[in-house]
């Protein structure tokens, strides 16, 4: 299918990953239209966008019907990335009700955007579809290992639909369709309460809080820089595909939560507390992806070594906090050194 140039839809174009995808697309010169509800988004990340002249921002939930202002411009829509849904454990379960509707009634609406557009679809999917993957690494044909009626159901059984709607779509030649499983990722722009761990433990680091270990820690992710994960996006919207399948989107460097506590202690130079928690219901073990099906077909790959990536991030985070939320930095305490180290001299001021 031959996709002429128009406009991009980013939905969820306010939240994380989203946001950097809006920003690279904006950068190469694409028009760009972000319809996001504000959920689990930040408002702050939208004002970057807003400084791009081909940017326009819709407020909506895309469980509703989509507002007029994304459907007269239905015409023009030649790329849809579908990356509306919280992605937090903790975020996510607020509402489940809302977070399964999302991803299936918000997915299917889109996909008849698409329809009518003659846009590209890319879903946004998600390495939960493989729950508790029983297979190690995670391979695309895995069919996976989801508790349909544990508390994580409503985000991985909401995924796993969205990508069935999405596959039956292109099977009928109604849209054409692309799918990513996105793995653990991470960097700036996340909320300071997002609830994931990487967030969690830099913004504890930051504090001089003890960080929160869940269960004993030997749990396994593979944490993906986001300027990779929106790079290996781009791409699989872009890339001609010879058939209709699912594509990993991960980093393979896999790391326990324990070995990340220790991780984000050589950064920061000295070492830092643990608090063990509970072990969340249906925390998946081990997660890793096989990404040999993106190495082949789109020639892509995370280059961000995780070091350099969590260095980066403890930056943004340190920014973040002294921004908002002064009192909270370990500065306050007589831990000035911590700042200063991940902030970078140039930027302690
Ligand atoms: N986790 C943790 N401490 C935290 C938050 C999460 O030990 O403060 C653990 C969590 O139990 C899981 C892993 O870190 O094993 C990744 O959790 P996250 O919520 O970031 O994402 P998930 O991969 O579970 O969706």
């Amino acid at each position: 299918m031959h996709i002429r140039e128009g406009l991009t839809l980013v939905a969820g174009g306010a939240g994380f990953i989203g946001s950097h995808l809006c920003r690279a697309l904006l950068e190469n010169g694409h028009r760009v239209v972000c319809i996001d509800n504000l959920q689990s988004s930040r408002e702050s990340n939208l004002m970057l966008l807003q400084d791009y002249g081909h940017f326009d921002f819709v407020e909506a939930d895309i469980t509703q019907p989509l507002p007029n202002q994304v459907m007269r411009r239905a015409g023009e829509f030649t790329r849809i990335y579908n990356l509306a849904c919280a992605a937090s454990p903790i975020l996510y379960q607020i509402n489940p009700e809302h977070t399964l509707l999302t991803s299936v009634l918000g997915t299917n609406r889109l996909l008849r955007l698409a329809e009518q557009s003659g846009a590209r679809f890319l879903l946004a999917s998600t390495s939960e579809v493989y729950g508790d993957s029983e297979v190690h690494p995670q391979q695309e044909d895995y069919r996976g290992h989801v508790n349909c009626t544990g508390p994580r159901a409503c985000y991985d059984e909401g995924k796993r639909a969205a990508e069935t709607l999405a596959f039956d779509y292109d099977r009928a030649g109604r849209s054409e369709i692309r799918v990513a499983r996105i793995f653990n990722t991470y960097g700036p722009n996340m909320r300071i309460d997002d609830g994931r761990v990487i967030s969690n433990l830099v913004c504890q680091a930051l504090s001089g809080e003890p960080l929160t270990v869940y269960g004993d820690g030997s749990q396994t992710r593979s944490f993906c820089y986001v300027a990779d994960t929106v790079d290996g996006l781009r791409k699989l919207m872009e890339c001609p595909m010879p058939d209709l399948q699912p594509i990993n989107i991960g980093n393979p460097e896999e790391i326990t939560i324990k070995q990340l506590a220790s991780a984000l202690a050589a950064i920061i130079g000295h070492p830092l507390d643990l608090d063990y928690c509970d072990l969340p219901t249906d925390d998946p073990r081990r997660r890793r992806p096989d990404i040999a099906r993106a190495r082949e077909l789109l020639g892509w790959q995370p280059t961000t070594p995780l070091r350099e990536g969590l260095e980066m991030t403890l930056a943004w985070f340190a920014r973040e906090l002294k921004a908002n939320y002064p009192d909270e930095l370990v500065e306050r305490r007589g831990h000035e050194p911590v700042l200063r180290s991940a902030m970078g001299e140039e930027n302690f001021v």
